[in-house]
């Protein structure tokens, strides 16, 4: 399974990513700075292909963890699809040269634009996460004379022993349809005359670090899968077996890939009853994109109160949202192996951002040497890292570099306070400030 040093590693005494000095790019880029390494990409995607070949699954990729056009367009190269979340992240799928029939339409709450809008598109499938929006879709379809093909989501209330926030499989999570309500559905299928029952999806979690609940949830769906059969006027095409696959971030021993591969293996491999029944899809994001990145900061001062000492770096909470959200931790090392290895004290990293949990680490062992200037990475920042960011505090969005064998380029500017303001109109009265 990924870990933060995977692809982010001391070369010549200066952390890099294929051939290339982190150092030398926040001189050229500035800070803070989101910098990926497209092999960490393509590595846990093609160990997925790898693991899974026999059923050859559509793997569609989380846009949400990481919606970087050239990280999409890298993705979609080599085969993946996407899930997306909104018609936004459609559109990015688009523009990366997605194929439309890789792609797929989640979300629990779907508006009427966005259903129109993405009907325009022959997508694999919508992914349908109560009955009113069921109702909804097909009334919209119909109006186009369109048909539109569609998976239920199913809830099968499995504890995915994760975070609460990032918990979305349990019954009391406003996601997906229970079983008795998908039952009803496919009894009155001919209620949804816009809309072809073609699939189940589920997806129970994020950063889930065992096996367990996966099995579980899969187990769930193809007992519900042969029911429905049953109800159904034509048999369910496919099951999309979601995400959630954890990552390592600081000690964390999640399955390896190629373990989970053996886990949907056995539920839909050759040796499995539904072994060319079902088309399996998955959604993998933070698996592929999780330690694919960091976000490289400066540091701003050193300050010390009492007996505990502070970092104050110039990257924040509006950049890499996780430890203020979920109380996540992200490894945290210096730029400079010299004074990474220097003597650790114990120390408070955080940003310049006005809330006290706008912090990357406490109590946290660093290197007493970094002072004013130095930098430092956060790691294992590539998954819902910039896709989380905001401009709270009128902070300019990071910029973000994708290095390949050696090389290196801007895939997304930094933000500046004219991109931010640019939508704003001053008060009446008042003067434009541009
Ligand atoms: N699919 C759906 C419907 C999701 O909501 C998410 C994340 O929340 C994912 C896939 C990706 O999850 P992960 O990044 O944990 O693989």
């Amino acid at each position: 399974m990924s870990k933060p040093q995977d692809f982010f590693r001391y070369a010549h005494r200066e952390l890099s990513t294929e051939g290339v000095s982190l150092a030398g790019l926040a001189r050229e880029f500035g800070t803070p700075l989101y910098v990926y390494s497209q092999e960490a990409f393509l590595t846990p995607l093609r160990a997925l292909q790898d693991g899974l070949e026999e059923i050859r699954p559509l793997i569609c990729f989380a846009v949400k963890s990481n919606p970087n056009l050239a990280v999409l367009k890298l993705l979609q190269e080599e085969g993946a699809g996407m899930d997306l979340v909104s018609i936004g992240e459609m559109k990015r799928a688009l523009l990366a040269g997605t194929p439309p029939g890789r792609i797929v339409f989640s979300g629990v709450g779907k508006s009427d634009e966005e259903i129109e809008e993405a009907l325009r598109h022959p997508i694999h499938s919508f992914n349908v996460e109560s009955t009113a929006e069921l109702t909804r879709l097909s009334e919209l379809a119909r109006r186009k004379g369109k048909s539109a093909a569609v998976a239920l989501r199913f809830n099968p209330d499995v504890n995915p022993k994760t975070h609460p926030y990032i918990s979305t499989g349990l019954k009391r999570n406003k996601f997906g349809l229970n079983r008795s309500e998908i039952v009803a559905i496919a009894r009155n299928e001919r209620n949804y005359p816009g809309v072809r029952l073609q699939g189940l999806s589920i997806h129970i979690g994020s950063q889930i670090l065992s096996l367990a609940p996966f099995d579980e949830a899969f187990r769930k769906m193809t007992d519900l899968a042969i029911e429905l059969d049953e109800h159904l006027a034509e048999p369910l095409e496919f099951l999309d077996l979601g995400g959630g696959l954890g990552i390592t971030y600081a000690k964390e021993k999640p399955p390896s890939i190629q373990n989970y591969c053996r886990t949907v293996l056995k539920h839909f491999g050759k040796k499995s009853r539904f072994y060319g029944r079902y088309r399996i899809l998955l959604e993998p994001g933070r698996t592929i994109s999780g330690n694919a990145g960091v976000l490289v900061t400066r540091v701003l001062y050193r300050k010390k109160r009492d007996r505990k000492d502070f970092l104050i770096v110039d990257a924040a909470m509006n950049d890499l949202l996780r430890p203020s959200l979920y109380g996540s931790h992200h490894g945290i090392t210096a730029l400079s192996e010299r004074l990474e290895n220097a003597k650790k004290i114990r120390t408070d990293v955080a940003g310049p951002v006005c809330e006290s949990s706008d912090c990357f680490a406490h109590d946290r062992p660093v290197s007493a040497k970094l002072d004013s200037g130095d930098h430092l990475a956060i790691l294992s920042a590539g998954a819902y890292g910039m896709s989380m960011s905001s401009s709270y505090n009128t902070r300019n969005r990071p910029a973000e570099v994708l290095v390949s064998k050696g090389k290196y380029r801007l895939i997304r500017k930094r933000e500046t306070f004219d991109d931010q303001i640019r939508l704003e109109r001053p008060a009446r009265g008042g003067k434009d400030p541009s």
